[in-house]
């Protein structure tokens, strides 16, 4: 039978873990699907800098049909990457790695991960140690607290104008 954390690990996305360092509030509305990210500007950009970098990396690979990232490169052990566009959100960067990293060794595979950041000529490498696995299980558990309460109340943070939810959030300010 499977434990209560494995059945929270199973919903749980690589998006959710990111969102959960960004904003309560925006982490509950896409796990609600209510999504805006295809209108944002600055996603759009994002997914621009995706596809004109790392060409001869085949990309956007889904691992057991869950999972989704840029692309990896098998070293001496497998290396996950991820292409991000700035390091103003680097903390969701790297919890999102640690959640790849997390889920591929649930499943036998042990991997490294690194970020990229081309327009910064910068790349950061990530290794999974047990105490950063404690600390998954704690937002994993804290995650699911979240999404099934209300709607967190929004706090305006010098990032939220670039997010997809900005109008939704702001109307009356706009
Ligand atoms: S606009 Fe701000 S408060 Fe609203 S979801 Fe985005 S980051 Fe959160």
């Amino acid at each position: 039978m499977k434990s209560e954390l494995m059945m929270i690990k199973e919903k749980i996305t690589g998006v959710d873990v990111s969102y959960y360092f960004i904003c309560h509030r925006k982490l509950w509305l896409f796990s609600h699907n209510i999504q805006m990210e295809n209108e944002n500007q600055n996603v759009q950009i994002g997914r621009q800098l995706h596809e004109d970098r790392y060409k001869r990396q085949k990309k956007d690979i889904t691992i057991l049909d869950t999972i989704n990232i840029d692309f990896l490169k098998k070293e001496e052990q497998i290396v996950i990457h991820e292409i991000k566009k700035s390091k103003k959100m680097e903390k969701a960067h790297k919890y999102q790695m640690y959640f790849y990293l997390d889920f591929l060794l649930l499943h036998g595979v042990e991997a490294k991960g690194e970020l990229n950041y081309p327009l910064l000529n910068q790349k950061v490498s990530l290794e999974l140690t047990d105490e950063i696995r404690l600390e998954l299980e704690e937002i994993y558990r804290e995650i699911k607290t979240i999404v099934s309460g209300a709607l967190p109340d929004k706090k305006k943070k010098n990032y939220c104008t670039k997010c997809a939810y900005y109008e939704f959030c702001f109307c009356d300010e706009i």
